[in-house]
């Protein structure tokens, strides 16, 4: 920041100081300009007198002129002696001065500038600088003589300082100006750009409750906005992903510890009936099945939250699958005394992962099953509308109280926790249902009230 501010100011130096001598000398060459034009017209007038050697005329002349220009004239011969002098004191007197001798060299006008002090003869008077101007008087014959212009040329100088200091001082001005304004213009870029660093750098070391504060609607803002955006969802995700470890840990601890103290008990407790052992070892046996089933609910989210669930699609009759579902969970539905009845009312084919679509009129149908009292009903029910399927699964079961409806289809939520381990649910099944859905374009409805569960997936055929 120093670096640039420094290069600023270098860079103002550097053109004040051109500028200023741009100034100056433009404003010198104007005034030599038109110092030598009134030289060369003064010249002209002069011809005349000259020629016809009227020095009282001449002199008139000069003292007139001279006044009207604030300066002092001669008018010498070609050797260089003074014949008028304005101020009549360098009458006959030879002026050695080199813009004098340019003119008897054959030079049509000439210049120069003097500190009279210097000089050692003043001309006009003063310590100041005077210029010096001369200009040849011609006849037709060719150069009769010249005409000095003395003018006083500080003036100028003054003025020409003058004009540079408030140069100088108008830069100065400016100058302070950027530099005050790129100071408050890298702040205005810096700050918010400092900002989101300081929240990656947060994000980086895994907070992810930083948020960067910029005000305004401009690009930055925009930028923070979107960071803080991107921040929240990563927060969320963190949480959510805490507390599905958090959640699948305690899931498989719960039959870990059954396996552990009925093996306990088996390896512990002697002599132990041949009966009893068998029930232990079943036992440990459906909890091992249920570790299984927690370990593939949790492999397929694990699947789907990465975006790998690739889908197999293939044509196939839905209505047939239907019926394979029910038929498959017959056995199930008649051990806990449910009916269950299917009413397949078109033939659909559809293209889609056939498998992913089984598990989920499974696991829908299954829960009816777990979620029905003995002597219940599950009726199960597709048909076509349109160019959609739609699965109906009801049941009259205990039905899903209205507060925890909106809830049923996140990971690990279980109504009545008690009652679902014992049916053998890890509470993922909703939501396994619900993602691969999803992923076939499909759409899940609920109804449920305390007489029972009506559960709606509707899908497109292709
Ligand atoms: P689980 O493995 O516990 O069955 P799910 O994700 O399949 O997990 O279901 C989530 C919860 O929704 C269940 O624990 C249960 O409380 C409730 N539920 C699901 N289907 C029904 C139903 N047909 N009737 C009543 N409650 C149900």
């Amino acid at each position: 920041m120093l670096a640039y501010l420094l290069i600023i100011c270098v860079a103002f130096f550097v053109v004040a100081v051109m500028l200023v001598q741009l100034v100056g000398e433009y404003l010198f060459t104007q005034r030599v300009r038109d110092e030598q034009r009134i030289t060369l017209e003064l010249s002209q007038h002069m011809a005349e007198s000259l020629l016809l050697s009227d020095a009282e005329a001449m002199y008139a002349d000069a003292v007139s002129l001279s006044e009207g220009y604030e300066s002092r004239i001669l008018v010498l011969d070609m050797h260089g002696v003074v014949q008028v002098d304005s101020q009549s004191q360098l009458n006959g007197q030879r002026l050695e001065r080199r813009e004098v001798a340019e003119i008897i060299d054959g030079a049509e006008s000439a210049y120069g500038f003097y500190v009279d002090s210097q000089a050692g003869n003043s001309l006009f008077g003063g310590d100041g600088t005077t210029g010096l101007y001369t200009a040849a008087i011609y006849s037709s014959a060719g150069p009769i003589g010249m005409l000095a212009y003395v003018s006083d040329a500080q003036e100028v100088y003054t003025s020409m300082r003058e004009i540079q200091n408030r140069i100088v001082i108008w830069l100065v001005v400016v100058a302070l100006c950027v530099v005050v304004m790129s100071l408050f213009i890298s702040r205005f870029f810096t700050k918010p750009i400092e900002a989101l660093n300081q929240g990656i750098l947060r994000m980086t070391k895994g907070d992810f409750s930083s948020r960067v504060n910029i005000r305004g609607n401009n690009e930055f803002a925009q930028v923070g906005r979107a960071f803080n955006m991107m921040s929240e969802r990563l927060e969320s995700l963190d949480r959510s992903r805490n507390q599905f470890v958090s959640n699948a840990s305690h899931e498989l601890k719960t039959p870990l510890s059954t396996i552990k103290i009925l093996i306990e008990t088996l390896i512990y407790q002697d002599p132990m009936d041949p009966g009893m052992t068998k029930e232990f070892l079943s036992n440990i046996n459906s909890e091992i099945d249920r570790l299984n089933g927690i370990i593939s609910d949790l492999l397929s989210l694990v699947s789907i939250d990465s975006g790998e669930m690739r889908l197999k699609r293939e044509k196939f009759r839905l209505d047939d699958m239907v019926r394979d579902c029910a038929r498959k969970l017959a056995p199930l539905a008649r051990e806990r005394g449910i009916e269950l009845e299917e009413t397949v009312r078109d033939a659909v084919e559809i293209t889609a992962d056939k498998s992913k679509l089984m598990q989920v009129v499974y696991n829908v149908i299954d829960n009816a099953i777990k979620y029905t009292p003995r002597a219940g009903s599950v009726h199960v029910d597709m048909a076509r509308a349109g160019k959609r399927a739609v699965i109906r699964i009801s049941d009259t079961g205990i039905g899903i109280p209205e507060e925890d409806q909106k809830h049923i289809f996140d990971r690990f939520y279980r109504v009545d926790k008690a009652r679902s381990r014992e049916t053998g649910g890890t509470g993922l099944g909703l939501s396994i249902v619900k993602h691969a859905a999803q992923y076939h374009k499909g759409r899940i409805s609920l109804w449920s009230d305390k007489d029972g569960t009506e559960i709606t997936i509707d899908f497109p055929q292709n």
